[in-house]
């Protein structure tokens, strides 16, 4: 049971406070009319990225789409760590896959990034932000991470952020430091950790050019994750996962949330 009795999260566009009008997506509709069952009356949990989680009381579902209008707010917006992940395209299957535990895993942003190794030539922006949008709808998270259209590894290194940290994953270098020990040594005197991005390289690896001008960059660490090598979205999954045990959000205590009432 959730505090709120809503049976489904959904993520909206629009502004959310108290009675503002929420309008639901024809795919949204359709789901709450013809796989939940709802009707006008019913109530769903519904955010935004921005106004924190309501309890929205259905008003209007069909063939076009719904209305609803907010009632209360259910959660206070909280931000996601500041943690990116930048991968070279795989195939769709395995994209999915590494987009949706992304998510989960509290990814801030998400960067297809073509490498010279990359075999996948093109990736359909859109299908990867539907996927994580359901992706934060179904793990309650309040945000869904930004996904940017795809760059070319230089691209991206030519516009980079200050200040962020670029973890590379490096199956081969003798350089690459056992990730507890790199991670360990990122948090500020403050303990928090520094914004933050790892690379994952595509399933040819990267290029020896690459991780050799990557070595040369003062914001780049070169991490591995043991002798053994990894699927591209295992050693996505593992490098966030050890970032959120060491670095993240894992370290705390969880938030009350909606299922803890
Ligand atoms: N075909 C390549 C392997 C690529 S694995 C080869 O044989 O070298 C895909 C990506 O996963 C790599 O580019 C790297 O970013 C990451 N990866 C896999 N295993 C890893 C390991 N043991 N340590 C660090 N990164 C790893």
């Amino acid at each position: 049971m959730t505090e709120s009795n809503a049976k489904c999260r959904l993520y909206v566009a629009t502004p959310l406070s108290e009675n503002a009008p929420v309008s639901l997506q024809p795919a949204q509709a359709h789901y709450l009319r013809n796989v939940l069952r709802m009707q006008a009356g019913d109530a769903i949990a519904v955010f935004n990225g921005r106004d924190g989680e309501w309890l929205v009381e259905i008003d209007r579902l069909d063939k076009k789409g719904g209305e609803g209008h907010a009632i209360r707010l259910l959660r206070d917006q909280r931000a996601e760590p500041d943690l990116w992940l930048l991968f070279a395209p795989i195939k769709k299957a395995r994209l999915d896959f590494v987009v949706e535990k992304a998510v989960e895993l509290g990814v801030s942003g998400l960067f297809p990034v073509m490498t010279a190794n990359t075999s996948v030539g093109r990736v359909n922006t859109d299908r990867l932000r539907a996927q994580a949008a359901e992706a934060a709808e179904q793990c309650e998270r309040l945000s869904v991470p930004r996904v940017a259209e795809s760059m070319s590894l230089k691209e991206i290194l030519a516009d980079w952020p200050a200040g962020r940290v670029l973890l590379v994953l490096d199956e081969r270098g003798d350089a690459a430091v056992p990730i507890a020990e790199a991670f360990s040594r990122l948090n500020d005197e403050q303990g928090r950790p520094v914004p933050a991005a790892i690379l994952v390289g595509p399933e040819g690896g990267f290029a020896s050019s690459e991780l050799d001008a990557l070595g040369k960059l003062p914001i780049v660490r070169r991490i591995s994750l043991g002798s053994r090598i990894l699927r591209a979205e295992t050693a996505s999954v593992s490098a966030l996962a050890c970032w959120q045990a060491i670095n993240g959000d894992w370290r705390g205590s969880r938030p009350k949330g909606q299922n803890d009432a």
